[in-house]
């Protein structure tokens, strides 16, 4: 899914807006760096608009303008791998749609209009599905970083809403399905919620929680939305919750399980994305002259390097040193890089017999994780180790 760069009140952030109001007009002023990942995601969404509209015999120019321009420097074998699980995915359920529904229709890359309910939003789906009383938003996600699930998901509630106002007049619309297609990482998502229930949220949370972000004069309200907000590394409210959350617990002198269980531990992913930026945003602005007192910026470590591998190795030699003594033996990319070369499935086809997944070493998660919970006493952890 795509929305317009501009919108002060992106669809994508909008789990970050709807719960801190203040964060959409703290964050206007922050330059947006476009990232590499952004790049390698539009490149693989033309690819499958490419290959849905191609399969739909709709012209291609745009996708193939925007492949042109970012084939030489992102595409990779995997990217064909992951874009053609999302086209065979769309067709499978379209192809269930058509089973029920004769006329059911698949739209690629349609422009919705949100602005009604979120000012000045737009975005384009990748996707939509519409048969029988249901209609389907689907959205492919190539990023891997983060898992993203469609279960009460405000992205694609906002998608599904600008996708019923455009199609409710011509067509029976009673439920709305959101599905996320995440192949890097098989994350195959979906929920499903009735047009009565989208509607209840819009007017109940969406729009005046809306209105709020856009007038920017709702509270900060920090949580688990601050980890990409453009503003996290000196928010005064995050780093409030921040401190408390370590100075609140003087007495007894020692914490106990249970406290580092009900207070620490939930903070640990807040505290962590905080910390992260802060060095980070206090180094550049050091470096653009402001001055911190009582810190200065000094030159880091460096590591020193070879200017020319060829005449180093010859000297050597020279010296009476064997060349298999000066050079390291050939290795192997490792295995994600490999993924990259020649796609997952591939790489399983023909290396499969190669690779082993050893044990994870144990890992602290919330009770909601979907992992089983281990015995950390038991025999098969003692030699794992730390
Ligand atoms: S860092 Fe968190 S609390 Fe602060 S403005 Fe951003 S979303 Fe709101």
């Amino acid at each position: 899914m795509g929305a317009t760069a501009h919108a002060l009140l992106s669809p994508s952030a909008a789990h970050r807006w709807i719960n801190c109001t203040a964060a959409p007009r703290l964050e206007a002023d922050v330059e947006d760096k476009g990232s590499e990942f952004a790049a390698e995601g539009t490149l693989a969404h033309a690819y499958c608009a490419q290959k849905l509209k191609a399969f739909l015999g709709l012209p291609t120019d745009g996708e193939a303008k925007e492949i042109a321009e970012l084939n030489d420097r992102y595409h990779t074998g995997e990217m064909d791998e992951y874009t053609d699980t999302y086209k065979t995915i769309v067709l499978e359920k379209f192809n269930a749609a058509r089973a029920k529904t004769k006329d059911a229709l698949l739209l690629i890359e349609t422009r919705l209009d949100f602005s009604e309910y979120v000012p000045d939003a737009f975005g384009t789906a990748d996707a939509i599905i519409i048969a029988d009383g249901t209609m389907e938003v689907i959205d492919f996600k190539y990023g891997k970083g983060v898992k993203v699930s469609a279960v009460d998901n405000p992205q694609m509630k906002i998608y599904g809403l600008g996708a019923y106002e455009k199609f409710s007049f011509e067509y029976k619309i009673d439920r709305v399905r959101m599905t996320i297609i995440q192949p890097r990482i098989e994350n195959f998502s979906e929920w499903e919620l009735s047009v009565s229930e989208l509607m209840a949220w819009t007017d109940g949370v969406l729009t005046p929680k809306a209105q709020q972000a856009y007038k920017g004069d709702g509270p900060q309200v920090p949580g688990d939305w601050c980890q990409f907000c453009k503003v996290k590394s000196n928010c005064r409210a995050l780093t409030q919750k921040c401190i408390e959350a370590a100075k609140n617990h003087p007495d007894p002198k020692l914490i106990s399980p249970d406290e580092l269980a009900a207070d620490i531990l939930p903070m640990l992913a807040t505290v962590k994305t905080w910390l992260a930026g802060v060095e980070d945003y206090a180094l550049q602005q050091a470096l653009s002259g402001v001055q911190l007192h009582g810190w200065k910026v000094v030159e880091g470590r460096s590591v020193r390097k070879i200017t020319d591998q060829d005449g180093a190795a010859l000297a050597l030699n020279k010296a009476g040193y064997k060349t298999t003594e000066i050079y390291k033996p050939q290795e192997l990319r490792t295995i994600t890089d490999l993924e990259k070369l020649t796609g997952k499935k591939q790489f399983a086809a023909i290396c499969g017999d190669y690779i082993e997944k050893p044990q994870g070493k144990p890992t602290l998660a919330p009770e909601s994780d979907k992992r089983p919970a281990i015995d950390p006493l038991a025999d098969d952890f003692k030699d794992v180790k730390f």
